[in-house]
């Protein structure tokens, strides 16, 4: 069947039927039209500001340092990237979880002797973004809440609220090197709590979590039986001096989804 194509079966003229008391055009936006909001895109597109001309303007973007020619691909990934695309293999519908290969390549990618990865555990994602709302909605329900870290990245508050979870913050600790506050952390946690979003290393924070750290996190997960959802995006992207292990690769026990991209 040709995508795109619509069926309209006798069910949906019944229903279609009833529609016909409505009198005139009444369309008003979903629930999670209305509940979804992105703070940083509601300030960045209805900025409405002119530089001023007399001083030199320092660009930060927003966060993209492809804009200003950093961090491009390398030649691999280009060549790659032009050769299957004309080789005309790969322009058809894939798997809906991803292409096998790509899948395995992942896991392989991803595992370390304490988390072993095989690629049925992989999802490949449009971006860490739809990764984050796959699990957060895998996992929370509506009237349900999850715990995000503050100061943290907005985008959680986003796809949660949409979905009519209820967000709760634990903070970090800028005099302990923004480490979770592990005690704000328990407290937070009831028995609507879905998932406990870790994100590390830390946007906006830079900071990077010590396996022991990442492992009294863990602590307080196991005795609250509460999953992780760890944002991983930023792996392995640290400064010099510092570390970064993945959270999956402490414990074996505690339901943990991992997602990450290619995007940093
Ligand atoms: C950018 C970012 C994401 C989203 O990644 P995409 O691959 O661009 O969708 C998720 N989490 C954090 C912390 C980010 O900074």
């Amino acid at each position: 069947m040709p995508s795109g194509m619509l069926y309209i079966s006798p069910q949906l003229h019944d229903f279609q039927d009833e529609f016909r008391t409505r009198r005139s055009w009444n369309i008003t936006p979903s629930q999670l039209a209305t509940r979804s909001l992105n703070v940083i895109r509601d300030i960045v597109e209805n900025m409405n500001i002119s530089s001023n001309p007399k001083k030199h303007m320092i660009p930060l973007s927003i966060g993209d340092p492809t804009i200003f020619g950093n961090l491009q691909p390398c030649e691999e990934i280009v060549e790659a990237i032009v050769e299957s695309v004309r080789s005309m293999k790969f322009n058809g519908y894939a798997e809906s979880t991803g292409m096998e290969e790509a899948r395995q390549a992942v896991a392989t990618y991803t595992s370390c002797s304490g988390a072993i990865i095989q690629a049925k555990d992989v999802i490949l994602t449009s971006g860490c973004s739809q990764a984050l709302d796959m699990c957060i909605t895998a996992l929370g329900n509506t009237g349900q809440n999850i715990l995000v870290p503050r100061p943290g990245f907005p985008l959680y508050r986003t796809l949660a609220e949409g979905a009519g979870i209820e967000i709760k913050y634990y903070n970090l600790v800028p005099e302990q090197k923004w480490e979770v506050d592990l005690a704000d952390l328990e407290n937070q946690i009831d028995d609507s709590t879905a998932a406990i979003i870790v994100n590390n290393p830390s946007n906006p924070c830079g900071s990077v979590f010590s396996r022991n750290h990442l492992q009294a996190i863990l602590d307080v997960a196991a005795r609250k039986l509460v999953p992780i959802i760890a944002d991983e995006i930023y792996e392995h992207f640290v400064f010099p001096g510092y570390n970064y292990s993945s959270i999956a690769s402490l414990s074996t026990e505690i339901p943990i989804l991992s997602c990450s991209g290619l995007t940093k």
